[in-house]
Protein backbone atom coordinates (compact mmCIF):
# COMPACT_ATOMS: atom_id res chain seq x y z
CA UNK A 1 0.00 0.00 0.00
CA UNK A 2 1.16 3.27 -0.79
CA UNK A 3 2.24 5.77 1.76
CA UNK A 4 -0.39 8.61 2.01
CA UNK A 5 1.18 12.06 0.56
CA UNK A 6 2.19 15.00 2.77
CA UNK A 7 1.23 17.99 2.21
CA UNK A 8 3.82 21.09 2.91
CA UNK A 9 2.84 24.66 3.46
CA UNK A 10 6.31 26.40 3.09
CA UNK A 11 5.84 30.55 3.95
CA UNK A 12 8.06 32.38 2.01
CA UNK A 13 8.82 29.85 -0.32
CA UNK A 14 9.36 31.66 -3.60
CA UNK A 15 13.18 33.01 -3.37
CA UNK A 16 15.89 32.11 -1.41
CA UNK A 17 15.92 29.61 1.03
CA UNK A 18 12.53 29.07 1.15
CA UNK A 19 12.39 27.90 -2.53
CA UNK A 20 15.23 25.63 -1.72
CA UNK A 21 13.26 23.61 0.69
CA UNK A 22 10.23 23.64 -1.57
CA UNK A 23 12.15 21.67 -3.92
CA UNK A 24 13.95 19.41 -1.34
CA UNK A 25 10.21 18.57 0.59
CA UNK A 26 9.23 18.42 -3.70
CA UNK A 27 12.22 15.68 -4.12
CA UNK A 28 10.59 13.73 -0.95
CA UNK A 29 7.10 14.09 -2.90
CA UNK A 30 5.37 16.26 -1.17
CA UNK A 31 2.45 18.28 -1.73
CA UNK A 32 3.32 22.08 -1.87
CA UNK A 33 1.73 25.34 -0.98
CA UNK A 34 4.37 28.55 -1.94
CA UNK A 35 3.61 31.36 -0.24
CA UNK A 36 4.90 34.57 -1.29
CA UNK A 37 4.48 38.09 -0.04
CA UNK A 38 4.13 40.28 -3.54
CA UNK A 39 7.09 39.20 -6.22
CA UNK A 40 4.57 36.91 -8.47
CA UNK A 41 7.45 36.74 -10.47
CA UNK A 42 9.43 34.89 -8.21
CA UNK A 43 6.58 32.80 -7.31
CA UNK A 44 6.20 31.59 -10.70
CA UNK A 45 9.96 30.86 -11.29
CA UNK A 46 9.42 28.45 -8.59
CA UNK A 47 6.31 26.73 -9.82
CA UNK A 48 7.84 26.08 -12.98
CA UNK A 49 10.89 24.57 -11.35
CA UNK A 50 7.84 22.69 -9.06
CA UNK A 51 6.43 21.51 -12.60
CA UNK A 52 9.57 20.14 -13.63
CA UNK A 53 9.68 17.96 -11.35
CA UNK A 54 6.11 16.93 -11.42
CA UNK A 55 5.18 17.80 -8.05
CA UNK A 56 1.44 18.88 -6.85
CA UNK A 57 1.53 22.81 -6.34
CA UNK A 58 -0.16 25.60 -5.80
CA UNK A 59 1.18 29.27 -5.18
CA UNK A 60 -0.45 31.40 -2.82
CA UNK A 61 0.17 35.25 -2.15
CA UNK A 62 -0.54 35.97 1.47
CA UNK A 63 1.07 38.52 3.66
CA UNK A 64 1.63 36.49 6.64
CA UNK A 65 0.67 38.84 9.26
CA UNK A 66 -2.64 39.10 7.75
CA UNK A 67 -4.74 36.64 9.66
CA UNK A 68 -7.75 36.20 7.34
CA UNK A 69 -4.57 36.13 4.62
CA UNK A 70 -3.75 33.12 6.53
CA UNK A 71 -6.46 31.66 7.42
CA UNK A 72 -7.39 31.52 3.60
CA UNK A 73 -3.86 29.86 2.76
CA UNK A 74 -4.43 27.34 5.34
CA UNK A 75 -8.49 26.43 3.98
CA UNK A 76 -6.79 26.26 0.49
CA UNK A 77 -4.65 23.78 1.72
CA UNK A 78 -6.81 21.73 2.82
CA UNK A 79 -9.11 22.26 -0.13
CA UNK A 80 -6.26 21.62 -2.82
CA UNK A 81 -4.85 18.46 -0.79
CA UNK A 82 -7.04 17.62 1.77
CA UNK A 83 -4.61 18.28 4.59
CA UNK A 84 -1.51 20.03 6.22
CA UNK A 85 1.17 17.41 7.41
CA UNK A 86 4.05 20.06 7.90
CA UNK A 87 4.27 23.90 7.73
CA UNK A 88 7.57 25.80 7.28
CA UNK A 89 8.02 29.30 8.64
CA UNK A 90 10.14 31.18 6.30
CA UNK A 91 9.23 33.99 5.25
CA UNK A 92 10.95 36.81 6.70
CA UNK A 93 12.62 40.34 5.91
CA UNK A 94 15.80 41.79 7.39
CA UNK A 95 16.22 45.42 8.45
CA UNK A 96 20.21 46.46 9.68
CA UNK A 97 20.32 49.80 11.60
CA UNK A 98 21.98 50.56 14.52
CA UNK A 99 19.60 51.00 17.75
CA UNK A 100 19.81 54.78 17.70
CA UNK A 101 19.03 54.89 14.41
CA UNK A 102 15.81 52.33 14.11
CA UNK A 103 12.83 54.00 13.22
CA UNK A 104 9.62 53.10 14.52
CA UNK A 105 8.35 52.20 11.18
CA UNK A 106 11.22 49.91 10.31
CA UNK A 107 10.72 48.21 13.99
CA UNK A 108 6.59 47.81 13.39
CA UNK A 109 7.48 46.57 9.53
CA UNK A 110 10.32 43.90 11.18
CA UNK A 111 7.67 42.90 14.15
CA UNK A 112 4.97 42.71 11.85
CA UNK A 113 6.34 39.86 9.34
CA UNK A 114 8.98 38.24 11.58
CA UNK A 115 7.09 38.24 14.57
CA UNK A 116 3.50 38.93 13.96
CA UNK A 117 3.55 36.45 11.00
CA UNK A 118 5.33 34.02 12.57
CA UNK A 119 3.16 33.74 15.47
CA UNK A 120 0.15 33.97 13.29
CA UNK A 121 1.22 30.84 11.04
CA UNK A 122 2.45 28.62 13.92
CA UNK A 123 -0.99 29.43 15.83
CA UNK A 124 -3.15 28.13 12.66
CA UNK A 125 -0.37 25.31 11.72
CA UNK A 126 -1.23 24.26 15.64
CA UNK A 127 -5.07 24.33 14.81
CA UNK A 128 -4.90 22.06 11.82
CA UNK A 129 -1.73 20.13 11.29
CA UNK A 130 -2.06 16.73 11.40
CA UNK A 131 -0.93 14.00 13.73
CA UNK A 132 2.95 13.11 12.56
CA UNK A 133 3.63 16.46 11.43
CA UNK A 134 6.01 19.16 12.28
CA UNK A 135 5.91 22.77 12.11
CA UNK A 136 9.48 24.38 11.23
CA UNK A 137 9.92 28.17 12.38
CA UNK A 138 13.38 30.09 11.36
CA UNK A 139 15.31 32.17 13.66
CA UNK A 140 18.81 33.45 12.71
CA UNK A 141 22.07 32.50 14.76
CA UNK A 142 22.25 36.19 15.12
CA UNK A 143 20.56 35.73 18.20
CA UNK A 144 23.61 34.07 19.59
CA UNK A 145 26.66 36.33 17.35
CA UNK A 146 25.09 39.77 18.77
CA UNK A 147 26.33 41.45 15.64
CA UNK A 148 26.33 45.43 15.86
CA UNK A 149 22.94 46.66 13.61
CA UNK A 150 20.64 43.97 13.99
CA UNK A 151 18.87 44.52 17.66
CA UNK A 152 15.40 44.94 16.01
CA UNK A 153 15.72 41.61 13.94
CA UNK A 154 17.36 39.69 16.51
CA UNK A 155 14.80 40.49 18.75
CA UNK A 156 11.82 39.00 16.73
CA UNK A 157 13.80 35.81 15.93
CA UNK A 158 14.50 35.59 20.05
CA UNK A 159 10.17 36.09 19.77
CA UNK A 160 10.38 33.24 17.13
CA UNK A 161 12.67 31.03 19.30
CA UNK A 162 10.33 31.24 22.28
CA UNK A 163 7.12 30.56 20.38
CA UNK A 164 8.44 27.38 19.35
CA UNK A 165 9.82 26.24 22.95
CA UNK A 166 6.69 26.93 24.60
CA UNK A 167 4.43 25.36 21.72
CA UNK A 168 5.94 21.48 21.56
CA UNK A 169 4.86 21.46 25.04
CA UNK A 170 1.94 22.92 24.55
CA UNK A 171 0.91 20.50 22.05
CA UNK A 172 1.78 17.52 24.00
CA UNK A 173 -0.29 14.29 22.82
CA UNK A 174 -0.92 15.58 19.22
CA UNK A 175 2.19 13.84 17.78
CA UNK A 176 3.65 17.07 16.24
CA UNK A 177 6.83 18.30 16.48
CA UNK A 178 7.71 21.85 16.49
CA UNK A 179 11.49 23.10 15.94
CA UNK A 180 13.16 26.13 14.61
CA UNK A 181 16.31 26.51 12.25
CA UNK A 182 18.58 29.03 13.04
CA UNK A 183 21.23 29.63 9.87
CA UNK A 184 23.68 31.68 9.90
CA UNK A 185 24.51 34.21 7.02
CA UNK A 186 22.86 32.56 3.75
CA UNK A 187 23.77 33.21 0.27
CA UNK A 188 20.48 35.22 -0.57
CA UNK A 189 18.93 38.53 -1.48
CA UNK A 190 17.76 38.94 2.43
CA UNK A 191 21.26 38.87 3.27
CA UNK A 192 23.30 40.38 0.14
CA UNK A 193 21.30 43.91 -0.04
CA UNK A 194 23.06 47.08 1.38
CA UNK A 195 26.73 44.80 2.00
CA UNK A 196 29.91 45.51 -0.22
CA UNK A 197 31.61 42.82 -1.10
CA UNK A 198 34.49 43.19 1.75
CA UNK A 199 31.94 42.75 4.33
CA UNK A 200 30.54 40.05 2.16
CA UNK A 201 33.93 38.24 1.84
CA UNK A 202 34.90 39.11 5.55
CA UNK A 203 31.45 37.44 7.02
CA UNK A 204 31.66 34.11 4.14
CA UNK A 205 35.20 33.62 5.90
CA UNK A 206 33.66 33.10 9.59
CA UNK A 207 32.56 29.78 9.79
CA UNK A 208 35.28 27.34 10.26
CA UNK A 209 34.41 25.76 6.68
CA UNK A 210 35.52 28.68 5.08
CA UNK A 211 32.57 29.51 3.12
CA UNK A 212 28.96 31.55 3.04
CA UNK A 213 26.14 28.91 3.66
CA UNK A 214 23.69 28.44 0.83
CA UNK A 215 19.93 27.32 0.87
CA UNK A 216 21.12 23.89 0.00
CA UNK A 217 22.78 24.46 3.38
CA UNK A 218 19.51 24.70 5.44
CA UNK A 219 16.86 22.95 3.18
CA UNK A 220 18.41 19.25 4.13
CA UNK A 221 17.84 20.55 7.69
CA UNK A 222 14.26 21.47 7.36
CA UNK A 223 13.37 18.11 5.08
CA UNK A 224 14.90 16.51 8.24
CA UNK A 225 13.03 17.92 11.12
CA UNK A 226 9.50 17.75 8.58
CA UNK A 227 9.96 14.18 8.29
CA UNK A 228 12.63 11.40 9.92
CA UNK A 229 13.68 13.87 12.69
CA UNK A 230 10.93 13.42 15.02
CA UNK A 231 12.77 12.81 17.99
CA UNK A 232 13.99 16.48 17.74
CA UNK A 233 11.42 18.59 19.41
CA UNK A 234 10.71 21.77 21.10
CA UNK A 235 14.85 22.78 19.83
CA UNK A 236 16.49 25.38 18.16
CA UNK A 237 19.14 24.07 15.69
CA UNK A 238 21.97 26.39 14.88
CA UNK A 239 23.01 26.06 11.31
CA UNK A 240 26.04 28.80 10.87
CA UNK A 241 29.29 26.12 9.62
CA UNK A 242 30.73 26.39 13.04
CA UNK A 243 30.59 30.43 13.37
CA UNK A 244 30.55 31.72 16.84
P1 LIG B 1 14.66 36.24 0.93
O1 LIG B 1 14.62 37.72 1.05
O2 LIG B 1 15.53 35.62 -0.11
O3 LIG B 1 13.16 35.66 0.70
C1 LIG B 1 12.15 36.10 1.56
C2 LIG B 1 10.87 35.36 1.26
O4 LIG B 1 9.90 35.74 2.26
C3 LIG B 1 10.25 35.70 -0.08
O5 LIG B 1 9.58 34.56 -0.56
C4 LIG B 1 9.25 36.79 0.27
O6 LIG B 1 8.19 36.92 -0.66
C5 LIG B 1 8.75 36.26 1.60
N1 LIG B 1 8.12 37.28 2.44
C6 LIG B 1 8.65 38.42 2.93
N2 LIG B 1 7.74 39.10 3.67
C7 LIG B 1 6.59 38.36 3.64
C8 LIG B 1 5.30 38.51 4.17
N3 LIG B 1 4.96 39.59 4.91
N4 LIG B 1 4.38 37.56 3.92
C9 LIG B 1 4.68 36.47 3.16
N5 LIG B 1 5.90 36.27 2.63
C10 LIG B 1 6.84 37.20 2.86
O7 LIG B 1 15.04 35.70 2.38
P2 LIG B 1 15.90 34.43 2.86
O8 LIG B 1 15.53 33.26 2.06
O9 LIG B 1 17.30 34.83 2.98
O10 LIG B 1 15.36 34.26 4.36
C11 LIG B 1 14.37 33.31 4.69
C12 LIG B 1 14.27 33.25 6.21
O11 LIG B 1 15.53 32.87 6.75
C13 LIG B 1 13.89 34.59 6.87
O12 LIG B 1 13.01 34.33 7.94
C14 LIG B 1 15.23 35.10 7.39
O13 LIG B 1 15.07 35.94 8.51
C15 LIG B 1 15.91 33.79 7.76
N6 LIG B 1 17.36 33.86 7.79
C16 LIG B 1 18.06 34.24 6.67
C17 LIG B 1 19.44 34.32 6.73
C18 LIG B 1 20.25 34.79 5.56
O14 LIG B 1 21.42 35.13 5.77
N7 LIG B 1 19.74 34.81 4.37
C19 LIG B 1 20.17 33.98 7.97
C20 LIG B 1 19.32 33.59 9.06
C21 LIG B 1 17.98 33.54 8.96
P3 LIG B 1 8.22 38.13 -1.76
O15 LIG B 1 9.40 37.87 -2.64
O16 LIG B 1 6.91 38.03 -2.46
O17 LIG B 1 8.38 39.40 -0.95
Amino acid sequence: MSKAQRVAIVTGGSRGIGRQVVLELAEEGYALVVNYAGNKADADETMAALAATGAKAIAFQADVADENAVNAMFDAAEREFGGVDVVVNMAGIMPVTPLVELDLDTLDRVIRTNLRGALLVTQQAALRVRPGGAIINTSSSITKFSRPGYTAYAATKGGVEAITLILARELRGRDITVNTVAPGPIDTELFLRGKDEETIARIAAEPPLGRMGTPEDIAPIVAFLAGPGRWINGQVVYANGGAV
